[in-house]
């Protein structure tokens, strides 16, 4: 029942489908978002769609 809860959270990024992300800026042609759903940051760069899961420093 509490399955759910047990996954970690850098699986949530796996079956986001950041719909909601916020724009982060823009450079070279390259669109930045983030996905405040799961905290992945999105690159964007005209057909190639990168979601890059958060990344938490060591300690
Ligand atoms: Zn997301």
């Amino acid at each position: 029942m509490s399955r759910e809860s047990s996954v970690p959270k850098s699986s949530a990024i796996l079956t986001c489908k950041h719909e909601a992300v916020e724009p982060l800026g823009l450079n070279a042609g390259v669109e930045f978002l983030r996905c405040p759903s799961c905290g992945a940051v999105i690159v964007t760069d005209g057909n190639v769609r990168l979601a890059i899961p958060p990344v938490r420093a060591a300690g």
